[in-house]
């Protein structure tokens, strides 16, 4: 028999435990079975429904011994032989025929209509199961008989009447003793299950036949009852049968639904329209041209810093760089050879982890730490008395900058949140803390956003590259300007870096329409309350948030958990963003993703995984197709600024959100491709991160700053 596991085992009324249907063109039933009898779907606790397709029951050979010549005629004419052979014996669409069949032989042999046949009678289909219902109908029965025959073009006798009315009852008796069988088989097996002497239980029915022929419920439940005595089988009639003849939604009463109802209006909150997104995309379009003008730019919540990077690497540079990388969770200090011509680069790093008490701590704190992580690795290098190396440092924060080594933080964002340094240069900082340290000297060149670090990674390899893309951490975007369109730089000519922070986008409510009360309590809860509201929405550091926010309020409504919410889901962070990766991979069994939230300490029931894999792939895909058309936003204004018909651009992107959620790189891609029909996206995975682009930067103002004083 086929399988089919169902989801709807959802707090399914506990003595309702199958259904059964006899429509007009098939039959099936499924039934409530203990998951450590199914051997499809890993795990052991609770229950699932079984979708038993069990129509297709015969087709092994199993029923030939009771099968005629007429189901063997009916299987041989019908669009699929040798398949659903239990079905060809029991559903209405095929019991006319098996009387027309059997009529058409009789009178052949000249047992009926004193043998004279009616072209009728030849005719596939001339007897439905609604002419079978019609005269086996008490009383009127015969009378029916008798005027369906005569339609038929036949001249029926009182005998041929009571014939043909025997015939049809032989018929739907075997259909109803076939359903009747089969039933009391399932009904054997939950016994057995249940290792009951006596099973009370309700089985729900649907389907035409079942509900339209006069005798067949009555005959269909007597036999049950004879075939499972020790079974009391209540048969409730399922009202509101769908058409689609889906047996699972039939069988399982309203409160089900009703649950289901909330469960899918709760994720609606996340499915975004075509028009959302376009609606998106064109306010994002908006904010950025705020930001590029002098009179707007203070109020714009896409701030559009300039960067102060004109040049792409163009091959010729040379040399060994210092590079830091202080992104959202690590800090990263590399040694980057670049040898010219081939355009080969050698790095050397080491990771350091910024505890979080640095990262909250006071400013001097943070940077003492830095340079105390550049020393260690100047010496793990051998290095340290090296003369004055060139430094880049990638500081993925929102800077105000006034030239390439000058970057004062407008304010912190991700987890950041040290003191006395909002407002100030952070390259002043990290000079004085390298004083205080009085042990090595370097030469800060220039102050790289990781966005722009990722861009020039991957123009050193692509100069199709003109933007950059972040999704790890926090959500970024960095894009090449026009210099005549950017009113705050001096300059018409050439182009410059613009670092977007389009994290701030909907800071100023414009995404209120379609944010959800999770992602107002991820904000509330968050260190910087009301600031990075598109970042909170499409990053690493929240998405896993907003699903453990979620999850609380589908327990507090008793659809989660078995309503109980624990300490471990009340706990801020719990839900990593990781984990909504593990949980969305494709092809995870349920098991798999009921021992991940067992590890987080939640104790899920199947039902309960399959909920939270939906809610994970909700917020994940929301976030997806945001920042796909806030990127859409950004190409399109590159294809407008040339002038273009069409636009071939490259995207350097970075961030493990991208890099290692199974379905969220795609969804932007899609999206992307959706809203900039126009623009040919290539997008270009930057390997080495964005400390190698803050070498590049280094070295290509090395390289002009060497041309100018020639
Ligand atoms: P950063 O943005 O801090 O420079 P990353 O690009 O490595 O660094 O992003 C780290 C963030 O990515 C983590 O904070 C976390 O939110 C998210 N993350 C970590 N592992 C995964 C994963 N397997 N799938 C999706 N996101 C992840
Ligand atoms: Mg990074």
């Amino acid at each position: 028999m086929g399988f089919l596991g169902s989801k709807l085992g959802l707090g399914m009324p506990s003595d309702l435990l199958g259904a059964v249907i006899v429509w007009g063109t098939g039959t099936n039933a499924c039934y409530m079975e203990d998951m450590s009898n199914i051997d499809m779907v890993e795990g052991d606790e609770g229950r699932m429904c079984i979708n038993t397709e069990w129509g297709a029951f015969g087709e092994d050979g199993s029923l030939e011994d009771i099968r005629t010549e007429f189901d063997r005629e009916i299987d041989l004419g019908s669009i699929n032989p040798g398949k659903q052979l239990f079905e060809k014996m029991i559903s209405g669409l095929y019991m006319g025929e098996l009387v027309r069949l059997i009529l058409l032989k009789m009178t052949r042999a000249g047992l009926l209509f004193r043998g004279e046949k009616s072209s009728a009678l030849y005719t596939k289909g001339k007897i439905e199961t609604r002419h079978v219902a019609a005269m086996e109908k008490y009383k009127e029965g015969l009378q029916n008989t008798r005027e369906i025959l005569t339609e038929l073009g036949l001249e029926p006798s009182e005998e041929d009447c009571v014939a043909v009315q025997h015939v049809c009852t032989i018929v739907s008796f075997r259909s109803a003793n076939l359903c009747a069988a089969a039933l009391a088989a399932i009904l054997t097996r939950l016994r057995e299950n249940k290792k009951l002497t006596r099973l009370r239980t309700t089985v729900g029915m649907d389907g035409t036949l079942y509900k339209t022929h006069p005798q067949y419920p009555k005959r269909l439940h007597k036999v049950v009852r004879k075939l499972v005595p020790n079974c009391d089988v209540r048969f409730l009639l399922s009202e509101s049968g769908s058409a689609k003849g889906a047996a699972m939604v039939t069988a399982v009463a309203g409160r089900v639904q009703a649950q289901r109802k909330l469960i899918d209006e709760v994720l609606s909150l996340f499915q975004l329209t075509r028009g959302h997104l376009v609606s998106v995309k064109n306010k994002m379009r908006a904010e950025i041209d705020y930001g590029l003008k002098k009179e707007t730019q203070p109020l714009a919540t896409v701030k559009m810093l300039p960067t102060y990077v004109c040049a792409m690497p163009d091959g010729t540079e040379k040399g060994k760089y210092l590079a830091l990388d202080l992104g959202g969770t690590n800090f990263r200090v590399l040694l980057v050879k670049i040898s010219s011509g081939r355009r080969s680069v050698r790095m050397y790093n080491k990771i350091f982890a910024i505890p979080l008490e640095i990262m909250q701590g006071t400013g001097e704190e943070l940077f003492d730490h830095i340079v105390h992580c550049i020393a260690d690795f100047l010496d793990y290098m051998g290095i340290k008395g090296a003369s004055r190396l060139p430094l880049g440092f990638t500081f993925s924060f929102p800077c105000k900058q006034a030239g390439l080594d000058k970057g004062i933080l407008v304010e912190w964002t991700k987890g950041f949140k040290a003191t006395d340094c909002e407002g100030e240069d952070v390259v002043d900082m990290l000079r004085e803390a390298i004083k205080r340290r009085n042990e090595f000297e370097l030469d800060i060149v220039a102050v790289v956003n990781d966005t722009v670090g990722t861009m020039m990674t991957c123009g050193y390899e692509n100069p199709d590259c003109e933007i950059g893309l972040i999704a790890g951490t926090g959500s970024n975007v960095c894009y090449m300007e026009e210099m005549r369109n950017i009113e705050l730089v001096e300059g018409n000519e050439g182009k410059m870096c613009i670092n977007t922070e389009w994290g701030g986008f909907g800071d100023n409510g414009c995404l209120d329409e379609i944010r959800t009360q999770y992602d107002t309590e991820v904000d509330e809860g968050s260190l910087n309350p009301g600031k990075q509201r598109y970042e909170k929405m499409t990053s690493g550091m929240y998405l896993g948030e907003i699903v453990r926010q979620i999850l609380i309020d589908l327990t507090k409504h008793g659809l989660l958990f078995r309503g109980q919410i624990s300490e471990r889901l009340r706990t801020r962070g719990i839900f990593e963003t990781k984990f909504l990766s593990q949980i969305e991979s494709d092809g995870l069994a349920l098991l798999q993703v009921r021992r991940i939230l067992q590890q987080l300490g939640l104790d899920s029931t199947c039902e309960d995984s399959i909920v939270v894999k939906e809610v994970c792939g909700a917020v994940s895909r929301r976030a997806a197709q945001l920042c796909g058309a806030g990127l859409a936003a950004i190409v399109e204004k590159r294809r407008e600024d040339r002038n273009l018909e069409h636009l071939k651009i490259t995207v350097g992107v970075d961030g493990t959100l991208y890099k290692l959620h199974p379905h969220f790189s795609r969804i932007l891609r899609e999206t992307v491709k959706e809203l900039a029909p126009q623009c040919d996206v290539t997008f270009m995975l930057s390997e080495d991160g964005s400390g190698k682009g803050a070498a590049l930067i280094t070295a290509v103002a090395k390289r002009l700053h060497l041309k100018r004083e020639n």
